[in-house]
């Protein structure tokens, strides 16, 4: 196989206690998985069927890394959200064969230009620019499953400049992993590789050049970086 010019690098993701690491595939995103969020952002909870957007597998800033401030928005926010690590994937995964395919956990940001998103949603117009763009996806290294040992309650909670910004129990989120990895499938061919963004719990805020953040899960996973 040759190429026209050479291809694009893997996105990955370090593995905690591996020298291997997790080539990220694709990634998903929950929107308005916990009802105090959804709240926060004057939206309906829908407890039927849940919100899917996706951002650019090359999104992902690795641990410990800069965020650059992104173009064309005055007004980033965080949003800290438990982050699924596919090792399988598939179509119509059944719910009780759903966690079977998760490689590990870990804790990121979906990043959001929040005023591009206020001016979307006004006009019914799709979320890619407020949520897709470059270095909007910082994610920890991710902490593969021990056996069968899926965190079913974990702290998740964000800390900018030392102060807490967020901070809930993941058995608050309105669709569990299982369920949202079954309803994912019957709309994508899920794959190994894919990262799932779970959805955020409510204190979303600004974040400024020279803010330092740390976002964790539990005694999961952690993640920490600086907007520059
Ligand atoms: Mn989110």
């Amino acid at each position: 196989m040759s190429f026209v010019f050479p291809a694009p690098t893997v996105p990955s993701v370090p593995v905690l206690d591996s020298a291997s690491r997790f080539p990220v595939h694709r990634i998903y995103c929950v929107g308005r998985n916990y009802a105090d969020h959804a709240k926060e952002m004057g939206a309906e909870v829908n407890r039927t069927q849940p919100t899917f957007f996706l951002k650019p597998a090359d999104a992902v800033v690795t641990d410990g890394n800069d965020v650059p401030y992104p173009s064309a928005t005055s007004d980033l926010h965080h949003e800290v959200e438990m982050v699924v690590a596919l090792k399988s994937g598939g179509r119509d995964i059944a719910l009780d064969a759903a966690l079977d395919h998760v490689f590990g956990y870990g804790v990121g940001l979906d990043l959001t230009r929040r005023d591009l998103q206020a001016a979307a949603k006004a006009k019914s117009l799709p979320w890619d620019v407020a949520k897709g763009f470059d270095a909007s996806a910082p994610v920890s290294s991710l902490r593969a499953v021990a056996a069968g040992a899926h965190p079913q309650h974990a702290t998740l909670s964000l800390l900018v400049n030392g102060e807490p910004r967020q901070n809930t129990d993941i058995s608050d989120m309105i669709f569990n992993v299982a369920e949202i990895i079954h309803e994912l499938s019957k709309l994508f061919e899920l794959a190994a590789g894919d990262l799932i963004f779970t959805g955020t719990p409510a204190g979303v805020a600004a974040l400024a050049r020279g803010d330092t953040f740390e976002a964790t899960l539990g005694g999961v996973a952690s993640l920490r970086g600086r907007i520059v």
